[in-house]
């Protein structure tokens, strides 16, 4: 039988990347649900590597596997680089995702390109059974477009535009979003070290 991974999160958008991005890897990826894991855990960490470890550790204690938890965020420079870590509960956790790009495009209106800088970070924390723990983290920079665009990934990605590609990352292909995102970084620097 495949050796196995938790991966906590409850987020389906990220559920998928994730699987692609660890598709090669020699452990069967399961979610939380899959693992049948039902706990409350408060989030309340100061930074992306903070939640990451917490909410890993809590499952790893609660199952005895190997877990993996990301924590991500968008930081827009201009907002001091909030939402970052509040990035999920931004103006309400269950607004949907239309109105909070709205809000922040409002927010944004007659900012100035150059002050429109923004980043995706994904801090990936592994809890191991033995109680060791590892962080890596990962980033992808772009700025706040002028309109909300693309159906693809998920979240904040119709207003984050890329302009070395000319594009928001919500425009990419699913495949080329993993290859060169916040979560797909960080994955890829995780791979190396299980
Ligand atoms: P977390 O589940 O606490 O890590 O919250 C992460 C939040 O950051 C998500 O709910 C999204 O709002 C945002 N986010 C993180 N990664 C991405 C991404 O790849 N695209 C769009 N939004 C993202």
């Amino acid at each position: 039988m495949k050796k196995r991974i938790i991966f906590a999160t409850g987020n389906e958008g990220k559920m998928k990347e994730v699987r692609m991005i660890l598709a090669d890897m020699d452990y069967e990826i399961v979610s939380m649900k899959e693992a049948g894991v039902e706990i409350e855990i408060i989030e309340d960490g100061k930074t992306f590597e903070e939640n990451a470890l917490i909410k890993a550790t809590a499952i790893m204690k609660e199952t005895g596997e190997l877990v993996l938890a990301d924590d991500s965020g968008l930081e827009i420079d201009y907002f001091d680089k909030a939402p970052g870590v509040y990035s999920a509960r931004y103006l309400g956790e269950d607004t949907p995702y239309e109105v909070k790009n709205r809000v922040i495009l409002e927010r944004m209106e007659g900012v100035a390109e150059e002050k429109r800088t923004a980043r995706f970070v994904c801090a990936i924390a592994a809890a191991f059974p033995d109680g060791m723990t590892k962080t890596v983290r990962g980033t992808i920079e772009g700025i706040i477009g002028y309109e909300s665009k693309g159906e693809n990934g998920f979240g904040y990605d119709p207003i984050f535009y890329l302009p070395e590609y000319g594009c928001t990352s919500a425009e990419l292909a699913p495949e080329e979003k993993n290859k060169i995102s916040h979560r797909g970084k960080a994955l890829q620097k995780m791979k190396e070290l299980i």
